[in-house]
């Protein structure tokens, strides 16, 4: 059996009827993408401020979907001020994925339900096709289309994300036809902007998004946890503005991160720590050190373990491994203790006479830094060896 929980659920693939406004509009718009595109290119050839706009529009877009519908709406990993609000709405008119609220009810079901065929929306368990884009060219009886979102009690009390939602089908076709016809004329270059700035980043922007919920379930590492089927991905982390640390998302969704070291491509992480400086986001939720650290050793020693199942000395392996991830464990204990403790003496006002007490707790952090370091070094080693 594959990764992917499967609940035997074979009928259900076969239900449901199809959505044929959906089906003739991302046909037609994505045959344009191929033929129409690349057609008038070589007849006429294309002026690169088409180009220029096209990529700033996607981006633009691509990232109110990650910062906005996905981050800030689905999952509360931060808040932001009204402008920021109001720009990242906008942004998801232009994205065409449907209104805020509408996405974020798909999206908690996502992760309450993953992998699950009937109530995960876009399950991966039914595959590439289905978690890709099959999900939104066929209506399937799992509650979604007669919902009052009930998921989102929080968005509905938002005016800006109700107010998108009311006008959404005008404000997003509207826009999606002005933006680029108004371009076109402004550059005199009206049909080429249509096809670039209009169509091409349309089709290129849906399908890169849809990757998060086909490939970033099939293609990629499993650090964080086995226990679904999301994966790490940098090609596709690079594609979509971050999101393809799906794995580590999955595990910690309410982290304002998917890419958790400073050099993962994450620019949407980026864009929301920078705006916090300057006070446009606040509240930034991460999830603690010590958890992720945890569920990267722990994961490893599952992966261990199973790989090492079927060998004669396996007792003996689980043992060893056993005792390294439990010394792991021990040793990150103290380590976070220390830093909590040093960095609460930093935060307090002490006084003169415990500056010794503070010197202390330095050393302490210092002293079960180097320790669990080394600890680390051995797991990795052995764990690594089997895993
Ligand atoms: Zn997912
Ligand atoms: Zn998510």
């Amino acid at each position: 059996m594959s990764d992917v929980q499967s609940y035997a659920n074979e009928p259900s693939k076969k239900k449901g009827e199809l959505i044929w406004a959906n089906i003739i509009f991302f046909g037609l718009s994505f045959l344009a993408a191929v033929t129409l595109v690349p057609w008038y290119g070589m007849e006429y050839g294309y002026h690169w401020s088409t180009w220029m706009w096209g990529i700033g529009l996607w981006l633009f877009s691509s990232t109110s979907i990650s910062m906005g519908y996905h981050r800030l709406w689905s999952h509360r990993a931060y808040e932001a001020n009204a402008f920021l609000r109001g720009l990242l709405a906008f942004g998801g008119c232009l994205a065409l994925q449907n209104s805020a609220l509408h996405w974020s009810s798909d999206h908690r079901m996502h992760h309450k339900h993953v992998d699950h065929d009937e109530k995960d929306p876009y399950s991966a368990s039914l595959g590439f096709w289905h978690s890709h884009i099959g999900w939104i060219l066929k209506r399937r009886d799992n509650g979604r289309y007669n919902e009052q979102y009930d998921r989102c009690p929080d968005l509905k009390r938002q005016k800006i994300v109700m107010f998108q939602h009311k006008y959404y089908w005008v404000l997003s076709i509207g826009l999606n036809v002005a933006v680029p016809a108004l371009l076109g004329l402004a550059y005199g270059h009206f049909w080429e902007m249509m096809l670039v700035a209009g169509v091409f980043r349309l089709v290129w922007s849906h399908h890169l998004t849809f990757f998060i919920n086909s490939l970033a379930h099939i293609w990629g590492s499993r650090p964080y946890t086995e226990e679904n089927s999301a994966r790490d991905n940098f090609i596709l982390a690079v594609l979509t503005g971050g999101e393809g640390y799906h794995n580590y998302h999955h595990k910690f969704q309410l982290d304002y991160r998917n890419g958790i070291r400073w050099w993962h491509f994450d620019p949407s992480k980026w864009w929301i720590k920078s705006l916090s400086w300057i006070g446009v986001t606040k509240n930034l939720k991460v999830a603690p050190a010590h958890k992720i650290e945890r569920a990267k050793a722990e994961t490893l020693l599952l992966k261990a373990k199973e790989k090492t199942a079927h060998l004669p000395n396996a007792e003996e392996i689980m043992q060893k491994l056993h005792d390294e991830y439990d010394q792991l464990v021990a040793h990150m204990a103290e380590f976070y203790e220390a830093k909590k403790a040093w960095i609460e003496s930093k935060k307090a006002d002490l006084a003169h006479e415990i500056a010794e007490e503070k010197a202390h707790l330095i050393e302490n952090y210092e002293q079960f830094k180097l320790k669990l370091e080394e600890q680390k070094l051995n797991w990795m080693k052995l764990a690594r060896q089997y895993a």
